[in-house]
């Protein structure tokens, strides 16, 4: 369990909140404002219990220098179009001018502090700056679930010097992806796909012996094809990752684990949408041709697997969704997610924003996760320190 929001003594009180608004922006204005809206329950909470709200995020990676293009200033302006309440943005995270302004604020008040990566101690995590940041308030909540899974000062350190509780989106996230990890309804399936191996690797291995079985698409899927002997013409292949995809083939045979491969997918000729196209065999795909997106075949088996499981957790879209028709097989088998009404988590970024917009994010069987790395690692079972610490002895 962990310390929750509601359990803090807020009221009145000086609240540091750590949320992660590493939002999209385009010409000095935020282009999706999801991860502002998410954050939304946990400061009406705080407004209500009239406590002083002082949040702390990061913005993209400015690598502990000051990047203008990252400051956080339209991000102050949007999070205002939302409250309908004035949120006062601070040009830094600690000194004078930060200290005078939390000194005059007053309950209900909400201050903005700057990007916290500006400053090289945040993701050292330097003790002294967690401290300095410590000084500012009387009590942290994390709501950051997209950064749990680095222990920076702001999302961890930082805990350790004030009573510090999980914040509502948190704890919700913990709440339904811990119904994943903790003794889960079988079948169990896994779906993975996205374009890196790379960053989906570690998940798909710490779940062998897990799961019941994996479902693989997307450009994943050619690397662990191609570490099988298929052909997969100029399909996206990470040839690094082959070594690793031969030894994940081979704990998952130990394990008996299933792990199901396109069995057809629909191609390209050119890398262009306007060329040429056809559905082929996904381990004889012709030179010059490249796999877009899983095929009829694949999608009929697929969302048989899908009718039948209990537990579904997904991370990566099975095809190059951006360009229809390559979509259809990610649509396809969410369709099938919803009318299963398996439990079902999908998380790791694109794959949720890819359905986001659609009726599925109404499915009550769904939930949508707001971390892609963080996710994976959690349903991975390994340990975020940024939520371990949150919990209750
Ligand atoms: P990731 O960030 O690893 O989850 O990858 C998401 C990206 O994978 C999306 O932009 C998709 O267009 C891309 N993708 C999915 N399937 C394929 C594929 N078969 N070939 C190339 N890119 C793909």
């Amino acid at each position: 369990m962990l310390r929750s929001l509601r359990e803090l003594e807020v009221t009145k009180r000086r609240v540091l909140v750590r949320v992660d608004y590493n939002v999209p922006l385009q010409n000095g204005q935020v282009t999706d404002d999801t991860r502002l809206r998410e954050s939304l329950p946990t400061l009406e909470y705080l407004l209500q219990h009239r406590a002083k709200i002082i949040l702390i995020s990061h913005l993209g990676r400015p690598n502990g220098k000051v990047v203008p293009e990252l400051r956080l200033d339209p991000v102050a302006q949007q999070l205002e179009n939302l409250l309908r309440r004035p949120v006062t943005k601070l040009d830094s995270c600690i000194g004078p001018e930060v200290s005078r302004a939390i000194s005059q604020m007053k309950p209900g008040e909400i201050v903005l502090l700057e990007n916290v990566r500006f400053y090289p101690q945040e993701e050292a995590n330097d003790e002294n700056f967690a401290r300095e940041l410590a000084q500012l308030a009387d009590c942290y909540v994390n709501d950051a679930f997209g950064t749990a899974h680095r222990a920076h000062a702001s999302t961890y350190g930082v805990a350790r010097f004030l009573p510090s509780a999980a914040g509502l989106l948190l704890e919700r996230e913990v709440t339904m992806l811990s119904k994943a990890t903790k003794d889960p309804k079988r079948p169990f399936l896994t779906i993975v796909g996205g374009a890196k191996l790379k960053d989906k690797i570690g998940v798909l291995t710490d779940l062998i012996g897990k799961v019941d079985a994996f479902l693989i698409g997307g450009g994943v899927a050619f690397t662990l094809l191609k570490a099988q002997g298929a052909r997969v013409g100029s399909s996206l292949v990470d040839e690094k990752m082959l070594d690793e995809a031969r030894q994940c083939l081979e704990k998952a045979r130990e394990h008996k684990t299933e792990i199901i491969l396109p069995h057809d997918v629909h191609a390209v000729r050119e890398s262009t949408a306007g060329g040429e196209q056809a559905v082929v065999p996904a381990a004889a795909i012709p030179d010059g041709w490249q796999g877009w997106d899983i095929g009829p075949k694949t999608i009929q088996i697929f969302q048989e697997r899908v009718e039948r499981a209990e537990t579904i957790v997904w991370a990566g879209p099975l095809g190059k969704f951006e360009q229809p028709p390559f979509d259809t097989g990610t649509r396809e088998v969410a369709q099938a997610i919803a009318r299963s009404g398996a439990f079902a988590i999908i998380g790791g970024g694109d794959t949720a924003a890819a359905l986001h917009q659609s009726d599925l994010s109404r499915a009550k069987n769904i939930h949508f996760s707001t971390g892609g790395g963080a996710t994976l690692e959690f349903l991975g079972g390994r340990k975020l320190l940024p939520i371990e610490i949150l919990r209750a002895d």
